[in-house]
């Protein structure tokens, strides 16, 4: 550990040390509930009972989840509106990336290049950043209730990505739901499930891999079948043994659907298997077996991705739309063009957890890439909103590469973009790039240096 690492790291206690000594002097601590015990905690334990950080002169944006949207809206919050400030709320003690993590997998690029460090880049950047699990936020009172205090908001931005719907599949039977991310997990969430799949993906000593992919819409389309060629490709340079069976929900591969299939017959063929129509309806993490609406298949490992939904977070802040049933519709309700709540101007959503958004295409791509341009977006929306000013409203874009080759190293990548119609309806314009090419890879990583760059500095 580094010498300015460890004296950012001690600055950063010692805030949180006359934080909470603040809150154990103030009347906060009298709501401890008896339940917390009679010995009472000292003053640099958190308690969701205290108040962390009470309103005070200063406005404050408060921002929930530090993946890919809300570290890049806490950047550019610092830069657009130095006025005010600017926490970040995250449960993990480091920033994990999902995008590049396929090529992670396979060891193409190391676990240094997919994380950071939030206490030296928010130090850096001029934002707070603390480590926590949110478990309530509270709009009518303007706050989100954390592991460690509760934290005031004049603004608040909802960054929470997905969760895994394993309702869907097992309904209560939470034995079966955890037995599945436990063995089998998807690796879709910044979290230990992309380390234990690494090791499984080597650990494989040949037989048959099961991929599901969730019904539309999902977090990042086309990665799935990226995953699958990476590890294709790896199993045959092992010469294993092995297939790679993909089940797919949808009745096609897409996006860069002829790019993908390509690959599969042209690189793959006696390794990826792909199933269309492959609707699942029942899983058996025990038995390792899987029944879909194209049959039954037997497994040696499997990658179980239960259908998305927006992240938790999005559920306790009460912004989850309803379906034409009037159940929830599992995403954001969020104003197309100005990405606040429907029922409330002072809390955003951004990125994969935003909801419908247009008829002509429902959704945008849940990719990091949107996330980063929402993020931008709304801090932009913040800072006009502060300056007294009515923002204008603003759209996002998409690029996303995808390493289909290992030797050579080969990908390919699709587009989107985003206007307005005379009718006031966002459309989207798509280009797929099907054919693979070595310079595609070298745009990838420049993607990602230029990306990270702007999240990171
Ligand atoms: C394998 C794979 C490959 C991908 N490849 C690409 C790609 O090439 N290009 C691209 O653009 N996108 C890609 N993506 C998609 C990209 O990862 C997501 O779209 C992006 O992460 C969305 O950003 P977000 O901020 O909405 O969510 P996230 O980045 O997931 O951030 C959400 C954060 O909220 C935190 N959080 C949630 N709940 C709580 C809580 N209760 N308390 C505290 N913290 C909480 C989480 O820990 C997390 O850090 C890929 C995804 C995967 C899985």
């Amino acid at each position: 550990m580094t010498e300015q690492h460890n004296a950012s790291r001690r600055r950063f206690l010692a805030a949180g040390g006359s934080i909470a000594a603040a809150a154990a002097a103030g009347p906060a601590l009298a709501q401890t509930p008896a339940s917390a015990g009679t010995r009472p905690l000292p003053p640099l334990v958190g308690r969701s009972t205290d108040t962390l950080l009470a309103r005070g002169n200063v406005r404050r944006v408060v921002i929930c989840g530090g993946g890919w949207g809300g570290v890049t809206a806490a950047r550019y919050l610092r830069q657009l509106a130095p006025q005010l400030e600017v926490v970040l709320l995250e449960r993990n003690p480091v920033f994990f990336s999902c995008p590049m993590s396929n090529k992670w997998l396979v060891d193409i690029v190391d676990t240094q290049y997919l994380t950071k460090d939030y206490l030296a880049v928010s130090e850096a950047q001029g934002y707070r950043f603390i480590q926590t699990e949110i478990l309530e936020i509270e709009r009518d009172r303007k706050r989100v209730v954390t592991a460690a205090g509760a934290v005031d908001y004049d603004y608040l931005i909802l960054s929470p990505g997905i969760r895994y719907n394993y309702e869907a599949w097992f309904a209560n039977d939470r034995r079966a739901a955890e037995a599945t991310r436990a063995r089998f997990p998807a690796a879709y969430i910044p979290n230990a499930e992309h380390f234990r799949l690494k090791q499984a993906i080597h650990d494989f000593k040949g037989g048959d891999l099961v991929m599901t992919l969730p019904p539309p819409p999902q977090r990042c389309p086309p990665s799935p079948y990226e995953r699958a060629c990476l590890i294709a490709a790896l199993f045959k340079a092992k010469k294993l043994k092995a297939r790679v069976i993909v089940l797919d929900h949808k009745d096609d591969v897409r996006p860069i659907g002829p790019g993908f299939k390509a690959a599969f017959q042209e690189l793959y063929k006696d390794i990826v298997t792909y199933v269309p129509n492959a609707h699942v309806q029942e899983v058996d993490p025990f038995n390792k077996r899987i029944r879909t609406a194209a049959g039954e298949f037997n497994f040696d490992h499997a990658i179980l991705m239960a259908p998305h939904q927006a992240g938790d977070l999005a559920w306790k802040a009460g912004v989850v739309g309803k379906s034409a049933l009037g159940g929830p519709d599992g995403w954001a309700n969020v104003d197309p063009l100005f990405l606040h709540a429907h029922d409330d101007k002072d809390v955003y959503v951004i990125g994969d957890a935003v909801g419908f958004v247009s008829p002509q295409f429902a959704f945008y791509p849940k990719a990091g890439h949107v996330a980063n341009r929402h993020a931008r977006i709304v801090a932009k929306y913040i800072a006009e909103r502060e300056a007294g000013r009515d923002p204008v409203h603003d759209l996002p874009n998409n690029l996303c590469y995808m390493m289909v080759s290992t030797d050579p190293q080969e990908a390919i990548s699709v587009q989107f973009d985003y206007s307005i119609n005379a009718q006031g309806v966002i459309e989207q314009k798509q280009w797929d790039f099907n054919q693979r090419k070595p310079e595609t890879v070298g745009d990838d990583f420049e993607w990602a240096r230029i990306i990270y760059g702007d999240m990171f500095g």
